[in-house]
């Protein structure tokens, strides 16, 4: 996957033959490649600015290995540089209590109700029952698309005909998982096509009233610099405890993801890559830094 990154490199490199040490001048011109790189991936402007920085701060100076070309060498550090920033991974999701409470969030379209669906199917092969709360009453269909995702990997779906109040809707929820001996929550709350003060506000509601034991952002992975903006306004108004990023099963190079992590600083919990309930995987930095270098 490195390949043509590092097939740039190792031309960027021709005249660093022989020499024996990695130097700020030297690397210029090999630095650029990666930086190039970064940006093709959808890495927002100031994250690459900071990670050439760190990548920069961490090559100065190191010897060339004598069974590395200064290309390999180079790779080697930027791909080590991509997966700690993308790491730590902790896939777990803390399922102990009674009744486990997980809210989901996120913009209108990045694949929430579909995650919802997984998580439950997911929670199902570990042995749980989770209870699919429906509490995005913003948009019309929302309520019966997520009838359909439950039924579709047996999980029950809490609704409330004619509802206007999420907050009520998820107190009550939480109160049916009690008395019904459910074990897990989730709460696919309403997205907007945009960030907006209204959003945020129910979200915050929601937050202190029903005290989730733990609040997932959703992330569409095909929308660039708008899920670095998403990210950044659902991080200051909710604590987040981890991201999912859907849709990686598509061209997306996978480069917001960086970016998400970067801004947010929570750990990357699972990825979308399929439509279908099965298609959720856990992160592995390792992949994702190949991806993101092509
Ligand atoms: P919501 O508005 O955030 O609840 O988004 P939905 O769950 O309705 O998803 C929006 C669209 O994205 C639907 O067509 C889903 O099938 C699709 N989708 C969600 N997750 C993935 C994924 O990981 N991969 C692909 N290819 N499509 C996805």
């Amino acid at each position: 996957m490195l390949d043509s990154l590092q097939d740039g490199l190792r031309s960027a490199f021709k005249t660093l033959r022989g020499q024996g040490r990695l130097t700020e001048s030297n690397m210029r011109e090999g630095l650029k490649l990666v930086e190039n790189a970064l940006l093709e991936a959808d890495v927002s402007y100031i994250v690459v600015k900071d990670f050439m920085k760190d990548v920069s701060d961490k090559a100065v100076g190191q010897d060339v290995l004598k069974a590395l070309k200064p290309e390999q060498q180079l790779v080697g550090i930027v791909n080590q540089a991509l997966i700690d920033l993308l790491g730590p991974v902790d896939p777990t999701l803390k399922l102990e209590k009674d009744v486990t409470v997980l809210m989901m969030c996120g913009l209108q379209g990045a694949g929430k109700t579909t995650t919802c669906g997984k998580l439950a199917r997911l929670i199902g092969t570990e042995g749980k029952k989770a209870l699919l709360c429906a509490a995005d009453l913003q948009r019309p269909a929302a309520v019966q698309q997520l009838h359909v995702v439950g039924e579709s990997v047996g999980a029950k779906v809490y609704s409330e005909e004619g509802a206007t109040d999420p907050i009520a809707v998820c107190q009550n929820a939480v109160k049916f998982a009690r008395e019904n001996g459910l074990d897990v929550v989730i709460l696919d709350t309403a997205g907007r096509l945009a960030i907006d003060e209204e959003l945020m506000q129910q979200l915050k509601t929601i937050d202190l009233k029903v005290q989730p034991d733990q609040v997932f952002l959703v992330v569409d992975g095909m929308t660039g610099q708008d899920a670095v903006n998403s990210a950044k306004a659902f991080n200051e108004a909710l604590e987040l405890d981890g991201v999912m990023m859907t849709k990686l099963d598509g061209d997306a190079r996978g480069g917001a993801l960086l970016s998400v992590k970067h801004v947010t600083g929570v750990p990357i919990k699972f990825i979308g890559v399929s439509e279908h309930m099965d298609g959720l995987e856990p992160f592995h930095p390792d992949r994702m830094a190949s991806r993101i270098l092509g």
